[in-house]
């Protein structure tokens, strides 16, 4: 990916992968999913010397969404006068996720979640750029029904949450779970994409859409 870096910061209780995507040449960022313990990953800002355009979401679980809300503010602080960075994503399916944040995070003891509500929304087919870096957003229901996932088709390179793992699929057992749909569009939009695709996913670690296709037990 010449240029576009990445790396992760496994954040939350439930060991979530925070990315942040940055070009080289401009430093400017993307942080995507950024669940909690919002001190640890402004540290992390700050010790990669980048500056954040965007804060993008996959979709609206509390250990993927529910810092972003204090990150964004934080990061407002910082740049006052100039506006914060934008949250933008995910589809507004999982609206009803972002609205009930504080209540899951009261639930599981976590305290630094808030709920939060987007900058734009983001759809199927629509782009996101950092500098000359394009993502496609893919909409890849199942685990949530507005589960993105995104698409850098010059470097080969995806983000997909909590949808396709190393070996595993996205969980649907939640009343709003769909197994049919997450399979149709893993097999659909992802299983499409060459081999050489690599991927960041919410939990674990990254694999590339050829290792996936070969071995992953649930897509047979
Ligand atoms: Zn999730």
């Amino acid at each position: 990916m010449p240029n576009l870096k990445a790396a992760v910061l496994t954040v939350t209780p439930f060991q979530q992968n925070c990315a942040f995507l940055w070009d080289e040449g401009t430093k400017d960022a993307l942080v995507i999913d950024p669940g909690g313990e919002v001190p640890r990953i402004l540290a992390a800002i700050d010790q990669l010397g980048v500056r954040v355009t965007k804060i993008l979401l996959t979709h609206g679980h509390l250990d993927h969404a529910g810092g972003a809300a204090s990150l964004r503010d934080a990061l407002a602080a910082r740049t006052a006068p100039e506006p914060a960075p934008p949250i933008e994503g995910p589809d507004p399916r999982d609206a009803f996720l972002l609205d009930g944040l504080e209540d899951q995070g009261a639930k599981y003891g976590l305290d630094d979640i808030r709920n939060v509500r987007p900058d734009r929304w983001l759809a199927e087919g629509e782009v996101v750029t950092l500098g000359e870096h394009r993502f496609d957003v893919l909409h890849c229901p199942g685990h949530t029904p507005g589960h993105i996932v995104f698409i850098n088709r010059a470097a080969q390179f995806a983000v997909l949450g909590d949808v396709l793992f190393q070996g595993s699929i996205g969980r649907t057992d939640f009343a709003y779970g769909d197994h049919a749909a997450l399979i149709a569009a893993i097999k659909t939009k992802l299983l499409t994409l060459s081999d050489d695709f690599v991927f960041l996913c919410g939990h674990g670690p990254g694999s590339s859409i050829g290792a996936e296709r070969a071995g992953n037990p649930f897509l047979r």
